[in-house]
């Protein structure tokens, strides 16, 4: 089943415009400022200009608010329009589709952190720009290419949640993928998953944050770091910390380059090799906006005509970079540290607001911790998740709650739930704060 479902991905891939857009999108990289900005700028005006004319629900909404698509002409204009949130696209669906084009288009949904998926629509010519920017913007700079050998490790339900005793993996022939289960990486399956990839031998590993980190953590207490040397590691869809990338780059011995996407093509953030995390201008247009006492990344799609969304809130905590250029000499901008969901804050009940990064400080150094996460229901309260090595003791207990209790304070309380594992989002995703406060976003 896993082949065939790799024959017809490398088929979407093959057909149209794929190969004219690897060649313009490396190209272009290395344009300078002036030159992607005017590009960027002419893919926004065609957006807005198709939009205003061919989608009902900006038809009506530039029409009520008497904005001309004309009236924007630069990124710097957007601040004329409304923002866009999930809740809206849920809502709408249908009515942010053009209505008299035959448009090809594929229906999709993305996961949905709250559980509630999100429906969008993408044309075949979206998904080939995606695939496309994914190969120069991504894996390029990670120095692999497509059809490298690749161990992918995801939320797909690839392996049975019952089932007790390996294989938990499985082989695709057509694009030499060992996809990994993410639902199943305990103590007890580690050892045969980490001897199955060691067997395989991957140039690249794909994969959620929290999955390769908890894999990562597991080869480096039982000293077996480097039996997996990939090329590069990527990661993405997860907030990563310096400490797990430290982790993970001394388990495997390569080096880790994040990336920030959504299902919905609206942006493409990544990370070259030295470091810089860049915005691909051609993709979308990032605007970072005062949210709850940080920035939030709203983002405008350029490439899909089958549901264009313009300011599109992304729900995610993100920071414009400074400025500077970076060392790779590539004139696409950079963004600073993008850290988690705006809603994943504690509340103490002071009244200050306490995000994952530095929440995720207090878990860093505490010995035979597996996973953790912390749910937040009532204001003056706290419930920690966590899974446990069988060698935790008392005193690893009383060091982590000496960690949060400097950066959450003496009032809160806090519970303690000792569990096999951390529950994950259906999309099979860790997320190291909830918070089920009423009022927040
Ligand atoms: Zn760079």
């Amino acid at each position: 089943m896993a082949t065939g479902y790799g024959l017809r991905q490398r088929m979407i891939r093959n057909r149209g415009d794929y190969t004219h857009f690897l060649k313009e999108l490396e190209q272009r990289q290395w344009w300078d400022e002036e030159q992607l900005k005017g590009y960027q700028d002419a893919a926004l005006r065609s957006i807005v200009e198709f939009a205003a004319r061919e989608v009902p629900y900006y038809r009506d909404l530039f029409s009520k608010q008497k904005i001309r698509a004309t009236d924007i002409r630069t990124a710097a204009d957007l601040v004329e329009l409304p923002f866009l949130d999930k809740a809206t696209v849920q809502e709408q669906g249908e009515r942010l589709r053009p209505d008299r084009l035959k448009l090809n288009a594929l229906g999709q949904t993305t996961g949905g952190t709250t559980g509630r998926p999100v429906p969008y629509w993408v044309t075949p010519s979206a998904i080939q720009f995606n695939y496309a920017t994914f190969e120069t913007r991504c894996r390029r700079w990670a120095s692999v290419k497509f059809g490298d050998r690749l161990v992918s490790i995801n939320g797909k339900p690839i392996v049975p949640m019952s089932q007790v005793g390996p294989p938990y993996w499985r082989h695709n022939l057509a694009f030499n993928q060992l996809y990994i289960s993410a639902y199943h990486l305990s103590d007890a399956n580690l050892p045969a998953i980490v001897d199955r990839m060691a067997k395989f031998g991957p140039r690249m590993i794909v994969a959620y944050v929290s999955a390769i980190h908890r894999i990562a953590r597991f080869m480096l207490d039982t000293k077996r770091e480097q039996e997996v040397r990939p090329q590069s590691i990527l990661v993405s869809s997860e907030t990563l910390f310096d400490w797990q990338r430290a982790d993970i780059e001394r388990a495997f011995g390569c080096k880790v380059f994040n990336g920030y996407s959504l299902g919905e093509p609206v942006c493409f953030i990544s990370e070259c090799s030295e470091g810089g995390m860049h915005v691909s201008a051609e993709y979308g247009v990032v605007e970072y906006i005062e949210s709850d006492g940080g920035h939030e990344i709203v983002a405008t799609g350029l490439i899909n005509r089958a549901m264009p969304l313009l300011r599109y809130r992304t729900g995610d905590r993100g920071t414009p970079g400074d400025g500077t250029r970076c060392s790779c000499g590539r004139g696409l901008a950079t963004v600073g540290p993008i850290a988690g969901r705006v809603d994943e804050m504690v509340v103490t009940p002071e009244g200050s607001t306490v995000g994952p990064a530095s929440l995720s400080l207090a878990f860093q150094s505490v010995q035979n911790l597996r996973e953790s996460q912390i749910v937040q229901d009532i204001p003056d309260r706290i419930t920690l998740y966590l899974a446990v090595a069988s060698n935790y003791i008392p005193a690893n207990e009383a060091f982590l709650l000496k960690e949060l209790r400097k950066r959450l304070g003496n009032t809160i309380s806090i519970d303690l739930n000792y569990v096999d594992a951390v529950p994950r989002t259906v999309s099979g995703k860790q997320r190291l704060v909830v918070s089920k406060l009423k009022g927040r976003k």
